[in-house]
């Protein structure tokens, strides 16, 4: 954090803020020019709210030079975090694909979806069984009963699964049963509950917000990391743009910004990005070559009469054939699935 005085603030005065800025814990590197003072703090200034010396008579402005963020930053972890899902790599060349059905209908329906989409390659299967509906009135899941078919067909199968958590109140349930613990686009930013995922034994994939940035985003993995969990992966799911004809506008860019601020995975999900199933094929692939560690795949054996998310459902043959042009993809960028 660099500090601006303003043109000829007194020696006093400098002094003043000098020693403002060493009570947080920090040393001072001062500058004093013929026209103005600049003070840089050296130390982490990670937990020092800048507004403190904005509102200073004598301050003309701070600039920031470091990222709010610590345990997600690149900076401090220079090597790819890999994250373990049950025994399923995540990151540093290993790919996750996570693919399954919006939401769990029946025991049935998921096991053929499961086992479709092992024989194609995913290694983690995704269902919701608590699900954040924007109208009251739709399918709201079938909860607890949701996550029990989802248990069974993992023995089945074979696969770790993946699942929306929405309320703490089944914080104790999920760390038991759920492998990897999803936390939807619209709880990003629900920080009680991103504390109480840094006090659970489970990796989090943690989904962009609706509109949040990419600072907003990597702070509320920070929230899960810095409350002591540091295994998150964090999935683009679009974002909210101008444009109506998708459902959001998926943002490639946030895979190569993310590789850079973070140590993180980065997994795509280009079912919710964009709303239609055509639109998964293309965005996958281009997800892949540009640096994704992973996937998240909507796939339902019956999407014309799915509970949830049809539109954006891929059948399993459409998976199928998707999955080898993935793996093409993911070997010319040097990632194994
Ligand atoms: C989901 O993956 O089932 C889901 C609801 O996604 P999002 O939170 O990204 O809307
Ligand atoms: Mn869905």
């Amino acid at each position: 954090m660099i500090i601006v005085l303003k043109p000829r603030t007194t020696e006093e005065n400098i002094i003043r803020v000098e020693n403002m800025i060493k009570r947080h814990g920090l040393d001072t590197h001062t500058v004093r020019g013929a026209e103005m003072t600049i003070i840089g703090c050296i130390g982490d200034t990670t937990s020092v709210d800048s507004k403190l010396f904005e509102v200073d008579t004598c301050v003309d402005k701070v600039m920031h030079v470091q990222e709010p963020y610590k345990l997600a930053n690149r900076a401090f972890h220079p090597e790819d975090s890999v994250i373990d899902v049950s025994g399923v790599k995540i990151g540093g060349g290993h790919m996750g694909v996570i693919a399954g059905p919006c939401s769990v209908e029946s025991f049935d329906q998921v096991l053929e979806i499961a086992k479709a989409a092992k024989a194609s390659g995913a290694n983690l299967l995704r269902g919701g069984a608590f699900k954040p509906r924007t109208s009251p009135y739709s399918f709201q899941g079938l909860g607890l009963e949701g996550l029990d078919i989802l248990c069974k067909v993992r023995e089945e199968v074979g696969l770790p699964i993946v699942t929306e958590l929405m309320s703490p109140d089944y914080l104790d349930v999920f760390e038991e049963k759920v492998d990897l613990i999803q936390i939807g686009a619209r709880n990003m930013q629900n920080f009680d509950l991103l504390k109480q995922l840094g006090k659970v034994k489970r990796p989090i994939l943690l989904k962009r917000g609706l509109n949040a940035t990419y600072e907003e985003w990597i702070m509320s993995a920070e929230y899960i990391m810095a409350s002591g969990n540091e295994n998150v992966i964090l999935c683009e799911r679009g974002i909210r743009t101008f444009e109506t004809f998708t459902r959001n506008t998926l943002d490639l860019q946030s895979i190569p910004v993310l590789n850079n601020k973070t140590h993180l995975p980065v997994v795509i999900d280009p079912s919710h990005a964009g709303g239609k199933w055509w639109l998964v094929e293309p965005m996958a692939k281009a997800a892949v070559a540009a640096g994704a560690d992973g996937l998240m795949i909507e796939v339902h054996n019956n999407p014309e009469c799915a509970l949830c998310d049809g539109a954006q459902s891929l059948k399993p043959e459409k998976f199928d054939a998707l999955l080898k042009q993935i793996r093409q993809i993911a070997e010319v960028v040097g990632k194994q699935i």
